[in-house]
């Protein structure tokens, strides 16, 4: 019997290589292979007799292995089998696949999953042998399809997963009768259910029974942080930062713009911080363009003013470039120093009062800055909020984090009960909404056309988004365009003008991105193509347009997110979506969704209607969401959030308090992994 500590070595068909391999991934024990998640799962559970079966559906059936042959045609080796069943016969072929035939002794009862093609013949289709139960793995079910690892064939982790779980231990499951209470399954049933479901909407469940597990840990980490934050030492309190402020503040009074009146209350909240020796320890939501660096801003320079340094930690590079250019252009007399892995030591001066702009590199330097001001910038992800705490300095710093994510009041209040809120909910004046568009397949090309024609009569620059960097391993997601194919045909098209293409994401050596970056801010650039992850941190005034490929793989919230990147200087912009071919053919829902995404433009309303969708095929997968170290729960369901605060509740005055402890475990990003300087 196996337990979730044991150690995956000690599983059956586990050696040390590809122990090696797993341990590489953070697979370690039983446990984390459990919470391996599939992708998706292929429904393989319509099974028929041979005389039924017809051309392209996907069938399960059971017959009898009567012959096999391997034979060559060119340089390609073909396998082929023929079986029967009391009905008729049928023909399986494969190629390059000599393997399969191993298993296919003459006078075997195997059970078949695949399709037929035009001419009655099964094509590469998925072969296991019949067992007595009937229990399958493979085939004649819905069948789990994970993410690729190296030398860990699929069907190998599929059966080693289905060993390990028909061989489990009994699991322990404190709060079996609080979440029976709340209609959620046990621990025990959701983890085989989410591995071999028999229907779909037992991988429901399941994964909302781990995303209660999940949450609860959230909750207890928060609890947790909060305690911690009323055991550190003081910060530095500002008496020199005005209580109140408005537009003809000395410090503002100069900026081309005027501050809407959600930034003015933002910055009064932050202000009131500052002026206490408690460590501030505040999210500043705002969507993407609310004009969040500006406050940010404000902090900085009146913490400056008064003689000490204040850090802004940016997720990227890219990012770090634009808010030097926001903050230098709004705070001209402040000194800024940029601090990125590449900067040597000499280069930086601690002995001023200085703003260090930095990535993660600047976390290193906090020995010497000593700040008195931390600001994270998160963009959209929660990495890193807490990790000022583990830094020992002198003086505990005020800590400000900036997220683009639209978090409703009453979850922060449960999930991040450590922090206080600030809301910009309100736009710059002037911005219009951006013109959305879902577009067909058959009007790609004309698309293109079109985006040409506006970009060289309007001077503008676009983006186009893929959620890959190159063509996908997983057959989960083969029918995705990636960044680089895009890339491709793109220039392809755009070669006939003069319009110039670039690609640019995270696997791109950083100096070229730099490079790269610093083109697109001197407008060489026309078209970038991207990914998520780096496109998030870009702020190009000239961009008026969007494209958004494999729309449907993304919640509306980061949609919207991506969206509020164009149009950024007031002017017209649009935003073209596109959808993946399996989505177009098979998923009107998914199309129904972005239909309505093109006419909604609230950040707020869109994350909620993010929830409201339930189904395996949106609760799966390689959606974005808004917290990166999630893995089951999205906070945009309101009902679950709900159940795991009163299920904490209930744990925290029950007798197995002091035992209790969360069974996922939120991922080490979500806390701590910056070593500390010294
Ligand atoms: P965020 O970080 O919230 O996405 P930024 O702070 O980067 O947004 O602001 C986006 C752009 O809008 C910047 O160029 C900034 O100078 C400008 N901006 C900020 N506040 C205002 C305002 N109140 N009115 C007009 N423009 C503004
Ligand atoms: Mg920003």
């Amino acid at each position: 019997m196996y337990r979730l500590t044991t150690p995956i070595e000690a599983v059956k068909g586990i050696g040390p290589k590809l122990g090696a391999i797993l341990h590489e991934r953070k697979l370690d024990t039983v446990k984390d292979l459990l919470l391996f998640l599939p992708l998706r799962y292929e429904d393989r559970s319509q099974k028929k007799t041979i005389s039924q079966l017809v051309p392209n559906e996907l069938i399960t059936v059971e017959a009898e292995v009567t012959s096999t042959s391997n034979f060559y045609k060119g340089r390609r080796s073909i396998q082929s089998a023929s079986v029967k069943d009391a009905t008729g016969k049928l023909k399986l072929m494969w190629f390059n696949n000599p393997h399969v035939l191993a298993r296919l002794i003459r006078g075997t009862q195997i059970v078949i999953s695949g399709k037929l093609n035009d001419r009655g013949t099964m094509i590469q289709p998925t072969t296991e042998i019949a067992t007595a139960d009937g229990d399958t793995i493979h085939t004649g079910r819905l069948v789990p399809i994970y993410s690729h690892i190296t030398e860990f064939p699929p069907a190998t982790l599929r059966r080693t997963l289905k060993h390990i779980i028909d061989n489990l231990d009994n699991l322990s499951d404190p709060i079996a009768t609080q979440a029976a209470k709340h209609h959620l399954i046990p621990l025990q049933e959701a983890l085989c259910a989410l591995h071999f479901p028999d229907a779909e909407e037992q991988t429901i469940q399941a994964r909302e029974r781990l995303a209660l597990e999940e949450l609860l840990a959230v909750i207890h980490h928060s609890q947790q942080l909060k305690a911690e934050w009323n055991q550190l030492g003081n910060a530095v309190s500002f008496a020199t930062v005005p209580e109140d402020i408005d537009g003809k503040d000395g410090f503002i009074q100069h900026f081309p713009f005027e501050l809407t009146g959600a930034q003015l209350r933002c910055a009064r909240e932050i202000f009131s911080d500052l002026r206490t020796t408690t460590p501030m320890n505040r999210l500043l939501i705002g969507d993407v363009g609310s004009g969040k660096t500006a406050v940010a801003g404000m902090a900085c320079a009146r913490v400056i003013a008064d003689g000490s340094s204040a850090v802004l930690v940016a997720p990227t590079q890219i990012l770090v470039e634009q808010h030097v250019q926001t903050l230098k252009k709004l705070f001209p007399n402040v000194p800024i120093q940029i601090v990125t892995a590449k900067t040597k030591k000499g280069e930086l001066q601690f002995d001023q009062p200085s703003l260090f702009v930095g990535t993660h590199a600047v976390l290193n330097k906090l020995q010497e800055i000593q700040p008195a001001l931390l600001i994270y910038d998160e963009q959209h992800r929660f990495g890193v909020m807490q990790r000022s705490m583990s830094q020992r300095l002198t003086q505990q710093p005020h800590v400000l984090t900036l997220s683009a994510t639209p978090i409703p009041r009453t979850f922060m209040l449960t999930l991040f009960s450590h922090l206080s809120l600030s809301v910009i909910d309100e736009m710059p004046l002037g911005r219009k909404p951006v013109t959305t568009w879902l577009v067909p397949e058959s009007k790609r090309a004309s698309s293109y056309t079109w985006i040409a024609d506006q970009l060289r009569a309007n001077q503008a620059q676009a983006m186009v988004v893929c959620p890959f960097i190159d063509p996908s391993e997983n057959e989960a997601l083969e029918n995705v365009a990636s960044a680089t194919e895009r890339f491709e045909q793109i220039g392809k098209v755009f070669a006939q003008t003069n319009l110039r293409v670039t690609l640019l994401h995270g696997r791109i050596k950083k100096p070229e991105q730099q490079e790269i970056t610093q083109r697109l801010y001197a407008r060489d650039i026309d078209v970038l193509v991207t990914t998520p992850i780096v496109e998030v941190g870009i702020d190009l005034p000239a961009a008026a347009i969007i494209v958004i490929e494999a729309a449907e793989r993304f919640g509306l919230a980061s949609l919207h997110q991506l969206r509020g990147r164009v149009g950024r200087a007031g002017q017209e912009a649009f935003c073209l979506l596109f959808t993946s071919g399996g989505a177009s053919k098979g998923n009107s829902d998914a199309n129904k969704r972005l239909k309505q995404f093109c006419d909604i433009h609230d950040g707020l309303k869109l994350a909620e209607m993010d929830l409201q969708r339930r189904g395996a095929g949106n609760l799966f997968g390689t959606e974005q969401h808004g917290f990166d170290s999630l893995q089951f729960a999205n906070w945009t369901n309101f009902d679950l959030v709900a159940k795991a605060k009163l299920i904490s509740e209930e744990i925290a005055s029950s007798p197995q308090a002091q035992n209790w402890a969360p069974f996922i475990s939120i991922s080490a990003a979500e806390k701590d992994e910056i070593p500390l300087a010294n």
